[in-house]
């Protein structure tokens, strides 16, 4: 498949319903094009209050990634906002009824599954991505994010919990539609049992279960079956996809994350971000449908292929 050079929305909106995993409340969002190169945006309906999805509205990180805005709370976008960066649709406005998103299945999937009936569309430019010049950190006790320069988008991540269960696992992929379908988007949300009485007295989870969720005991999963072996650093990957989306644009860099969650995620693109010195703009190379333009070399930096 040849990547595209112009920024993409989707042909036609889509609406999906569900309900929200913490309040349980039913919730509908129809996603729809745009004409115009603006973003990912949410639009509250009953209140017509728009919050673009940008790291500086986070407002909430407990379990999920919450925007916040006038007053207002969008909460569990990163599910959704990685189904779009990982398809490479970085333009749509998302109308949303309720201040929570579905979980659906606690995956990417069923909201790849519906953007990919309707499919892409170009919008007038190039696509712009925020290229990494220089590496950037983001340290927390045991647990740490940094990026640095790369010629496409690559991510590496580890979690290594203290279950055995779950243990330490590792994966690392260059990201590309192809792959992000393959790889992350059908990976679930986790938890473990013991930690979902707690989560319920503080009125977090009240709409999960294990037809939305992977639950670990000290034994295992309690559901039939895990999706892949290491589901949990897929959906790990998965849930920084999305968080990387506040950004504001694709991403060009090696993003390396270690025991990391929604916190270092966002913190990760808030120091990029302030950093004005480690990151450029940059268009995506007119002369070439599959690579980004060259970068510089420098000494003991290989660039690999975009689609390596
Ligand atoms: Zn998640």
């Amino acid at each position: 498949m040849t990547r595209s050079r112009q920024p993409q929305t989707l042909r036609q909106p889509i609406t999906i319903q569900g309900r929200g995993l913490h309040g349980n409340r039913p919730c509908q969002v129809t996603i729809r094009p745009v004409e115009q190169p603006t973003g990912l945006r949410f639009l509250h309906g009953p209140t017509g209050i728009e919050i673009p999805a940008k790291a500086d509205l986070v407002g909430d990180l407990s379990l999920a990634t919450t925007l916040v805005k006038d007053g207002l709370r969008f909460g569990t976008v990163e599910h959704l906002l990685s189904a779009l960066m990982g398809l490479e649709i970085e333009h749509a406005l998302i109308e949303v009824d309720s201040e929570e998103l579905p979980i659906l299945d606690g995956s990417a999937t069923p909201w790849v599954e519906a953007l990919s009936q309707v499919g892409t569309q170009s919008l007038p430019g190039l696509r712009r991505f925020i290229k990494v010049l220089r590496p950037v950190e983001v340290k927390a006790p045991n647990k740490w994010i940094r990026v640095s320069p790369h010629s496409g988008l690559r991510l590496r991540y580890t979690i290594d919990f203290d279950h055995p269960a779950i243990g330490r696992q590792s994966r690392e992929l260059s990201l590309t539609p192809e792959k992000y379908r393959r790889e992350l988007a059908s990976a679930r949300t986790f938890c473990m049992d013991k930690d979902i009485e707690y989560m319920r007295s503080k009125g977090l989870a009240l709409g999960g279960s294990l037809e939305n969720a992977v639950v670990f005991s000290a034994q295992g999963p309690l559901n039939e079956t895990l999706r892949f072996e290491d589901e949990a650093v897929r959906h790990k990957m998965l849930d920084l996809v999305g968080d990387l989306a506040l950004l504001g644009a694709p991403l060009l860099g090696l993003v390396e994350a270690h025991a990391a969650g929604h916190a270092l995620h966002v913190a990760l693109a808030k120091a990029l971000l302030a950093d004005t010195d480690a990151w450029t703009w940059q268009d995506a190379d007119a002369a070439s449908p599959r690579r980004h333009a060259p970068l510089p070399m420098h000494a003991g930096f290989n660039p690999a292929p975009a689609l390596a």
